[in-house]
């Protein structure tokens, strides 16, 4: 194998079943942003032209990602600048999806937001409020504004039977200076207290890849996901029949990946090495698909 490609025989682990797709039919490329194009905002080596090789080769590309922090518009102005061929369009965030969810099934309901980061431009048909009771806690991505005060006005918003819902449920992301603790970490604590079970709406959640696919006019079989969280991207894209790709950038760790709950389809140094890995696995034949 060559450009740091890893076969899914090297990636399986012992007693796991293979889901190797055929690689002739990807016509589509789910795309985690944080930890995989970028890290703390700047870009990987070689990710961009890796990108404009894929959009060179035909492929739809959407990038999906669990980031709360910035505005769909935010994330694709900065990605441009860092050299990224992509807009807003192509942009499917949890906070997005969140929306989707709550005016679907929670139409007109006063919802308490805690979130680090200003994505209410992303939050459209969403009633915010800023005090009193709420019928929805909404739970974004975790920083400075989740300390004591705030986590116990939502504890307590629970015990009065407020419903909850979590743009995602990562327990961390990598940084420059290392992993920070994020959502799921808090989140956990606050269902165990409240005895209740969160409602997900970004990765790893179903209706957020089917609605990529949607987005893309592409059937699960004709779509690939490449993530460094091997639970939140790689096995929950290769359960809704997605190509699973994982990454070792960002906050890839050793030890995550041999703990993990099932194995991924391919796993990569780099982005910067998928059209590599499309390339070959294309003029290969695809492989044998095993599902
Ligand atoms: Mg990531």
């Amino acid at each position: 194998m060559t450009c740091g490609v890893v076969d899914a025989g090297e990636a399986r682990g012992p007693g796991t079943a293979a889901t190797v797709g055929s690689m002739e039919r990807i016509r589509a490329v789910l795309v985690d942003i944080d930890g995989v194009l970028t890290v703390s905002w700047k870009a990987l080596p070689g990710t961009a032209s890796a990108m404009e090789q894929l959009r060179g080769a035909g492929l739809r590309i959407a990038l999906v990602t669990n980031n709360t922090s910035r505005t769909r518009a935010a994330i694709a102005s900065r990605l441009a600048d860092l050299g990224f061929p992509v807009d807003a369009g192509d942009i499917l965030t949890a906070p997005a999806a969140t929306a989707a969810y709550l005016r679907e099934h929670f139409p007109g309901a006063r919802c308490l937001l805690l979130n680090s980061g200003d994505v209410r431009d992303d939050l459209t048909g969403v009633t915010l409020v800023e005090e009193g009771d709420a019928d929805v806690v909404v739970l974004g991505g975790a920083g400075a504004e989740f300390g004591y005060e705030a986590l116990n006005r939502v504890f307590r918003q629970l015990q009065r039977g407020a419903r909850l819902v979590s743009m995602h449920r990562n327990l961390y992301w990598g940084t420059e200076d290392g992993l920070d603790l994020d959502t799921g970490a808090f989140l956990e604590g606050l269902e165990k207290a409240a005895r209740i079970q969160a409602e997900v709406t970004g990765k790893p959640d179903p209706a957020f890849f089917a609605s990529a696919l949607a987005h893309l006019g592409v059937d699960a079989s004709e779509a690939l996901m490449i993530g460094d969280d091997i639970e939140s991207d790689v096995l929950a894209a290769q359960r809704s029949g997605i190509t699973g790709v994982l990454v070792r950038t960002g906050k890839y760790l050793p030890e995550t990946h041999r703990a993990a709950s099932g194995t991924p389809d391919h796993v990569l140094d780099s982005f910067a090495d998928l059209p590599a890995l499309l390339a070959l696995l294309t003029a290969e034949g695809g492989g044998t698909p095993q599902r």
